[in-house]
């Protein structure tokens, strides 16, 4: 005779940020949760530079303990530099209340912290299983999973939560993929032994940097605490085909036409593989449907240039813990307006200073000596990732950019 299905109040794909949040959230309400999480931990994922916005959600899983208690790298702002020209914002001196500090992170040591904490308030994960199919079921859901052993079986659910990242497992099986408006671009990244001795280098900062011929081509150089950084740059898709080296080759020919990059980085060791990943905005037709919702980069993904992915993660792995449990609890939730609208505040924000950086009305913004402390500190406060907060001009209407922009150049 078959083994019964297994029953879970809710079942979640992946264990990355948004899995490990809304699993412990939900687990915090009393509901039987399973994780099921395709690779073992720790595994390597890119996204280190963390904002300061996604502070409230480890707070709100207890989960920030654990985390303040890795010896991360402290992060309290964002640099920018073009040529000559260098600015920056502090976190701390921004329009939006909340934390205004955060950290800089190895993924693979911060994702398994965040999945470990999970686990030890009770959350059920099985590491090696991937969801491969799923299926409407009465009134529930039923997933089909395969483990590394090749053990297949079924899982019910009265609700899915997809959180499988670039995965995208249930947006490719219910065929809610949609392309992204965004233009298709491309990113070269490795960990680096960064040996800087330079002592105005502010390893408090991520530093992103501008190609200084190439508006659409930029670096990050994001410091860890052991001497290490992540180290990356973004190219327009059918720039970095025309360059015929591997990897590395392109990687490091790229940084040394990065201008003060160039010199900051002149002792670095290039000791770690060099990865690419291209392609990666994304969007869906829907964000929920019967009986499941699609978090963090499940759903949309725009760009990395303002590390919004894991705050956006974990602030959709909030809302859909409190919009499940009130479905688990017998309302009946308005998905749309009390899970996708709201998400999408933060994400139209986000989207809107994404074109401005790459058509450069943000970088005008950015580099501008001239404007005020109180838009400083309305920009500074999105960079920070409160990109929720409608009481800052700037997210109640992101339109307003183009405004400030020719502002900014006319001075
Ligand atoms: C080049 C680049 C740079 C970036 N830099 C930053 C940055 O500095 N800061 C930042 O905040 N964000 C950054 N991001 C974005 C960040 O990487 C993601 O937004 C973030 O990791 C999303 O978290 P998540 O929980 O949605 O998914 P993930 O962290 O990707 O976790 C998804 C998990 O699902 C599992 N999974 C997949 N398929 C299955 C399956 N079939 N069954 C079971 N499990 C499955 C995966 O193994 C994985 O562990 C960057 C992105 C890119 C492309």
């Amino acid at each position: 005779m078959n083994d019964p299905i297994e029953q879970f109040d809710v079942v979640v794909i992946g264990a990355g940020p948004a899995g490990a949040v809304s699993s412990s959230l939900l687990n915090q309400k009393g509901y039987r949760i399973l994780v099921l999480e395709k690779q073992h931990f720790p595994r390597f994922s890119i996204g280190e530079s963390l904002l300061p916005q996604c502070m409230t959600y480890l707070e709100q899983a207890n989960m920030l303990e654990a985390v303040e208690a890795s010896a991360f790298q402290h992060k309290n702002g964002a640099a920018f530099s073009r040529g000559e020209e260098y600015e920056y914002f502090d976190f701390r001196e921004k329009f939006s209340a909340g934390w205004g500090t955060t950290f800089q992170v190895q993924r693979d040591n911060f994702d398994k912290i965040l999945a470990d904490e999970a686990q030890k308030q009770g959350v059920q994960i099985r590491y090696g299983h991937s969801v491969i199919a799923c299926d409407p079921f009465a009134d529930k859901r039923q997933l089909s999973v395969q483990s590394d052993n090749g053990q297949r079986y079924q899982v019910h659910a009265k609700f899915v939560l997809d959180a499988s990242g670039f995965g995208r497992v249930l947006p490719k099986m219910l065929n809610l993929e949609q392309a992204s408006t965004l233009t298709p671009r491309q990113s070269i990244f490795t960990h680096i032994q960064d040996n800087i001795d330079q002592p105005e280098y502010d390893r408090d900062k991520i530093l992103i940097t501008v190609h200084p011929l190439h508006h659409e081509v930029w670096y990050w150089l994001i410091p860890f605490s052991n001497g290490r950084a992540s180290l990356g740059v973004v190219a327009p898709t059918e720039l970095l085909e025309t360059m015929l080296g591997s990897p590395l080759d392109n990687l490091q020919e790229l940084v040394s036409q990065g201008g003060k990059l160039a010199n900051i980085l002149k002792n670095a060791q290039y000791d770690t593989q060099v990865r690419t990943l291209g392609s990666y905005s994304c969007n869906v037709t829907s964000l929920y449907g019967e009986n499941y919702a699609l978090l963090g980069n499940a759903g949309e993904f725009l760009d990395p240039i303002f590390s919004s992915g894991v705050t956006i993660a974990m602030t959709s792995a909030g809302l859909a813990a409190s919009t499940v449990h009130k479905q688990l609890s017998g309302e009946q939730p308005d998905w749309e307006s009390e899970y996708a609208e709201p998400l999408k505040t933060g994400i139209k924000t986000f989207k809107e200073f994404v074109e401005g950086w790459y058509d450069q009305r943000f970088q005008n913004v950015v580099f501008s000596k001239t404007k005020s402390d109180d838009i400083t500190r309305m920009i500074s406060s999105i960079l920070a990732g409160y990109a929720w907060d409608t009481k800052n001009p700037y997210v109640k209407n992101p339109s307003r950019l183009s405004t400030l922009a020719q502002l900014c150049q006319d001075d």
